[in-house]
């Protein structure tokens, strides 16, 4: 148990930065893997399939539900994303941390199933900011943003499910706290029960010994 890795859940507002966040946290430490999830939204310029996201078509996805080939998936603005099972159970059981960059509906079902995950939700410093990121991004049309802003304030209602909060206004702060929080996440209980009744099991015989 010791040397399995945990999952972590990342979520945030469209436009909070977690592609950078996430890239950034990648390149400094070796011990996280990124999961790609699939998806059925068409591929923005530059984003590659297999690396961006496995790009599916609708049947092909109905498909890894059928099969039980995803961890969880949500539809998210008209799509469907999912977190293939395969790669997740395969890193962790390396010893990784998986990252999950996923949205509130998955995050909850990743929560409900593996209670022990831990769950990180990014947001800019405002709302104002968050739009003007969308909007400057300049990779979607203007009724995309509008959806994604509307989108983000349902989501915004969700927010204390998870178990903590990553404000997004430097970059490089916000990448060491992530890592502090994951790091620490792994000396909850919850991953240590062997170690736990192993030592208990010791102390019993050690106050037995001493009768
Ligand atoms: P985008 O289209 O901007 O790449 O992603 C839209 C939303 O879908 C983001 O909030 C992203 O975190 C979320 N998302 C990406 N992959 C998955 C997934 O596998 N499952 C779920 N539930 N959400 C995902």
């Amino acid at each position: 148990m010791e040397h399995q890795g945990i999952l972590v859940v990342v979520s945030g507002f469209s436009g909070a930065g977690k592609g950078t966040l996430m890239k950034e946290l990648l390149k400094r430490y070796d011990n996280y893997a990124l999961s790609v999830s699939a998806t059925t939204r068409q591929p923005r310029e530059g984003e590659k399939d297999g690396e961006a996201y496995f790009f599916v078509s609708k049947e092909q996805f109905q498909q890894m539900i059928e099969e039980h080939k995803l961890v969880e998936y949500a539809q998210y603005v008209n799509h469907y994303y999912g977190t293939p099972k395969e790669y997740v159970q395969q890193k962790m059981a390396e010893g990784k941390d998986v990252i999950l960059e996923i949205e509130i509906q998955g995050a909850l079902k990743v929560k409900k199933r593996f209670p022990e995950a831990l769950l990180l939700f990014v947001t800019p410093p405002s709302a104002e900011e968050l739009r003007r990121r969308l909007i400057g991004r300049g990779t979607e049309t203007i009724e995309v943003i509008n959806a994604r802003l509307l989108r983000a304030a349902e989501e915004a209602s969700g927010m204390e499910a998870y178990d903590y909060l990553l404000i997004n206004d430097d970059i490089d702060r916000c990448v060491e706290e992530m890592h502090q929080l994951i790091k620490l996440q792994h000396r909850r209980t919850a991953y240590h029960l062997d170690f736990l009744s192993r030592m208990r099991d010791e102390l019993c015989h050690l106050d037995e010994n001493n009768k």
